[in-house]
């Protein structure tokens, strides 16, 4: 069970406070989106879940169990981000199979699992390539299959699609939304772009300032928005 329990989670930089106390419910299987403006945290919020920001109070539960003293490589999640953060020198396989190479993984298992993930994205042809011979689509398609060799119970997204140009992110976002439908793990899924935010999400969590405005369906936000903030957000004409 990956579902994912934020409880009055509080994170400080030194005296400045950025999140002020978040409590959220993310159920197994969900897409959940984090939007909000530049500033408001997403990425913060992101990172205390994925263990790689410690949490300065409060609680954060995946699967049922305390996760706050939890190293990140034992959260079960996988995270993608906006920067490819690809190997240059390796090939698209070596950069798939690294990290589960450096784990310890066996050898067969990991083959298995570069297989799987080079078929569920389609990059079959393009693993042995190096990054610099891929375009910046090829490059994310890659970035998300380091994200799915490792199997995990959760992904996070952190504006995932935002280095790419209108055309490709529109062909990303939907290749997203089938990895979702065909894999169902649960996904958070950050971005400042409302259109991803409503056609992605079951359910949109709308932030601001360290602040959780609202959570809800999209057209639940967009039909009964609590304040105007949240639907400039989402788009509502209230
Ligand atoms: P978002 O992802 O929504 O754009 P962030 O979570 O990156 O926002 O940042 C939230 C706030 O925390 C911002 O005011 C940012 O400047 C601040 N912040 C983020 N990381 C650090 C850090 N390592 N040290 C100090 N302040 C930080
Ligand atoms: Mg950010």
């Amino acid at each position: 069970m990956a579902e994912i329990v934020l409880e009055n989670v509080v994170k400080r930089f030194g005296a400045y406070e950025v999140v002020h106390g978040a409590s959220l419910e993310i159920v197994d299987g969900e897409f959940v989106v984090f939007v909000g403006p530049s500033g408001c945290g997403k990425s913060t919020l992101l990172r205390m879940i994925a263990g790689l920001e410690e949490i300065s109070a409060g609680t954060i539960s995946i699967g049922g169990k305390v996760v706050n003293d939890t190293e990140s490589s034992d959260r079960g999640i996988a995270m993608v981000f906006q920067s490819y953060a690809l190997y240059p020198h390796m090939t698209v396989r070596r950069n798939l199979s690294f990290g589960l190479e450096m784990n310890g993984n066996p050898k067969e298992d990991t083959a298995r699992r570069v297989a799987r993930a080079a078929d569920i994205l389609q990059i079959n042809e393009l693993l042995e390539r190096r990054p610099g011979q891929l375009s910046g689509g090829q490059r994310q398609r890659v970035a998300i299959g380091r994200a799915i060799v490792r199997e995990p119970q959760v992904f996070l997204f952190d504006e995932p699609l935002s280095n790419l140009d209108a055309e490709l992110r529109v062909q990303m976002r939907v290749e997203i939304s089938k990895l979702h439908k065909q894999l169902g793990t649960t996904m958070i899924y950050v971005t400042h772009d409302q259109t991803e935010a409503m056609t992605l999400a079951d359910k949109i969590v709308v932030l601001r300032a360290g602040r959780i405005e609202q959570v809800g369906a999209p057209l639940d936000l967009y039909d009964d928005p609590a304040n105007q903030f949240v639907a400039g957000f989402v788009g509502s004409p209230k």
